[in-house]
């Protein structure tokens, strides 16, 4: 039985190395083929007799075909690999263990998603250019890599050397390539390593010399006789005197746990980086310990893989549902087989638009590879190429609406496509689902539930009829008992006099969201002020642009809008006016709030920001005055760094609130 699964688990993984290493098109994610290794791997530890030589644990990689085959001078490994910092403390236990030391500094290096190759140098010059391949016989691909501009033909030394580095293509690069070659009705790649793997396997260069392809190097093999460099650490600082490129991401730490931080660094920062990365690659920096610790069949004991968190993973597409927004866009919605990913249980994503299925050409009941970025709602990045996709119906977008069955009109410029009826009731229930939304009037207790029944019984139609219910109205509703009748009720009329911002974000004014009502209320502070406006006065303001200030002027200016404003009056929600502001403390100043912040939420750091007379902002300039970075902070730390701007810890700035 146990050696039957062997055998299955044997052949899964050499047809996906296939899959991967020769054809480029792996039909499962990484995170997937780590778990099936993984399973392999544990029962032939408890179950030695059932390795065999050919196994997949005992091997790298595999050789492509058409290149001419080139044997190594030195063999090169894989590396063993981890999801979790427990593997990582024990893996370094082990490791001071067997060379008998107390302590062992580390170097942690970022693990760039490409592909490895070895390179030769003799008198300084590049002589030859390998690929991986099974570690012992590679693929001479030296043609194409003189094209790679980071690796240098002449080093600055006249030294016989050789090393090791990752190829790989920009993240920029790729989709450029990709956008171009979706124009001319080209295959197009599925990730950057894919397209890095496919631009160096051409046979004719002059395509390779096109596409930008990059290195990264991290392993010298060191000229006979050089006794002098004796970590791995001087080795990086070597050979990047000698003109080869190397990450600049690299760190050097005393033991595991200031590698783990380091892991937990990039685990986000990576995402602000222009080419791919999977993980850390934690290696023993004393050149004399490596030798102590030595291979095993398929990787060093020396060095060991930490993978992020997977971002990717394949599902099946059992259906395509539309949803109809407040604006009255239609958005094609994936309903999927459950999978986890990134720590939660996916069960739909974002397919954008009826151009975006045609691109991907998915189809319902295909094998479909889904991806979580940062904190991003899960998209359907790539269809998996087998012969059932050709075998099912193509998908073909609606006409009409879903829920009015009116036609569906698209605007000029945009790919998204509406529904025309501007009463559909879809469209209705999406705007008041909006109006008591944390965002805007922030009223507890209705959900998507209750304003579908309180809508389809005829109850409420428009916001302002939200208003005019009584405690005794909400208990006709489903499971709906005189507390949460009252809580209900009560809610709705505390939200009355809430200020004027959310009250302007609620309106559902097309391109207005709360960012635009706060700039709003802050130049032109009332109501009246703004519903008089002219189209110029709106577009003089410091981030509203002409479309904005068009949509704003066409609102206030429309029956729907007049008549909206009219029946709120009358039911008596009368927006605050009273300006947030309590003090000039912080009068004059920008903040830009980034990351988690553990004391309140970056809404109520901004209202308190506010109180005090400062502005806030969505992006970094130069002008911004402070960025408050929580935890977690990304791409707008990291530009605040770069512009010289001041950054403020949580604790800074609760300081100087309290000042
Ligand atoms: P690997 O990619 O997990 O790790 C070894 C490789 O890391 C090295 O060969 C080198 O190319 C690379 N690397 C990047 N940065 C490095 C650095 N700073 N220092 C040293 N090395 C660095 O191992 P592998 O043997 O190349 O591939 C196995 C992995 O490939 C699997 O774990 C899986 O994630 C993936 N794979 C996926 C499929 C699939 O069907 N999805 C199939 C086969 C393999």
């Amino acid at each position: 039985m146990l050696k039957e699964h062997v055998e299955f688990l044997k052949a899964e993984l050499n047809k996906h190395n296939y899959n991967y290493y020769v054809l480029d098109n792996p039909t499962i994610s990484d995170y997937e083929y780590d778990l099936l290794f993984a399973e392999l791997k544990e029962i032939e530890t408890n179950n030695p007799e059932l390795r065999s030589p050919d196994s997949p644990t005992q091997r790298v990689g595999s050789i492509s075909t058409g290149f001419e085959e080139y044997k190594h001078k030195y063999r090169l490994y894989s590396l063993d690999n981890s999801y979790n910092s427990e593997d990582l403390r024990k893996w370094y236990e082990r490791a001071k263990k067997e060379c008998g030391k107390t302590d062992l500094e580390l170097v942690c290096e970022l693990k760039i998603d490409g592909l490895a190759i070895a390179l030769s140098y003799q008198n300084g010059y590049f002589t030859t250019g390998v690929t991986r391949g099974n570690g012992i016989i590679g693929e001479n691909i030296t043609q194409n890599l003189k094209t790679v501009k980071a690796i240098p033909l002449k080093l600055f030394e006249g030294v016989n050397i050789d090393v090791r580095g990752e190829i790989y293509m920009p993240i920029s690069s790729f989709n450029k390539l990709n956008e171009e070659s979706l124009k001319n009705n080209e295959k197009i790649f599925a990730n950057p390593r894919n397209a890095a793997a496919g631009s160096l396997r051409q046979l004719d260069s002059t395509i390779t010399a096109k596409r930008d392809l990059s290195m990264f190097t991290y392993t010298v093999i060191l000229p006979d006789g050089n006794n002098t460099i004796k970590t791995h650490w001087d080795s990086i600082q070597y050979i990047k005197k000698l003109g080869f490129k190397t990450n600049p991401n690299i760190r050097l730490v005393k033991d595991i746990e200031g590698a783990i931080e380091f892991c937990k660094e990039w685990e986000t920062k990576r995402f602000d980086l222009d080419y791919a990365t999977d993980g850390v690659v934690i290696k023993i920096n004393d050149f004399a310990a490596q030798n102590e610790l030595g291979f095993t069949a398929r990787a060093p004991k020396w060095a060991t893989a930490f993978k992020f968190p997977p971002e990717e993973i394949s599902t099946t597409l059992e259906s395509i549902e539309i949803g109809v927004g407040k604006t009255g866009a239609v958005t094609p919605v994936a309903n999927l087989t459950p999978v986890l990913l990134a720590g939660s249980t996916v069960s739909r994503a974002s397919l954008h638009n009826f151009d975006e299925i045609e691109r991907l050409d998915v189809r319902i009941g295909d094998s479909v590879f889904i991806k979580k970025a940062a904190e991003i709602i899960p998209k359907i990045v790539k269809v998996v190429d087998d012969e059932q996709h050709y075998s099912r119906p193509k998908y073909i977008p609606p006409l009409e609406c879903p829920i009015c069955h009116s036609p569906l009109m698209y605007r000029e410029g945009e790919v998204v496509a509406y529904c025309s009826n501007s009463d559909c009731p879809a469209i209705a229930k999406a705007k008041l689902e909006y109006w008591v939304s944390k965002e805007a009037m922030d009223i507890d207790y209705i959900g998507p539930s209750v304003i579908e029944q309180l809508y389809d019984l005829n109850m409420v139609k428009t916001p302002a009829d939200f208003y005019k219910l009584s405690q005794q109205d909400f208990m006709q509703l489903d499971l709906v008992k005189e507390k949460s009748a009252y809580n209900m009720y009560n809610s709705i009329q505390q939200s009355k006099t809430r200020p004027l911002s959310k009250f302007i974000t609620a309106l559902s004014i097309r391109h207005v969201g709360k960012e635009t009502a706060d700039i709003l209320v802050n130049e032109l502070s009332t109501l009246s002020n703004i519903k008089n406006a002219g189209i110029e006065t709106l577009s003089n303001i410091e981030g509203i642009g002409e479309k904005i200030a068009q949509s704003i002027y066409e609102f206030f200016h429309s029956a729907n809008g007049d008549r909206l404003l009219n029946d709120l009056a009358e039911v008596g929600v009368i927006p605050s006016e009273a300006s947030q502001k309590q003090s000039d403390e912080f009068a004059g100043l920008t903040f830009v709030l980034t990351g988690t912040l553990q004391s309140m939420t970056r809404d109520e750091a901004g209202d308190k920001i506010k109180a005090r007379g400062g502005k806030t902002s969505s992006s970094v300039s130069k002008k911004t005055s402070y960025v408050i970075a929580g935890e977690n902070a990304g791409s707008k730390f990291d530009k605040a760094t770069t512009l010289g701007v001041n950054i403020l810890s949580e604790d800074e700035f609760l300081q100087m609130l309290a000042e």
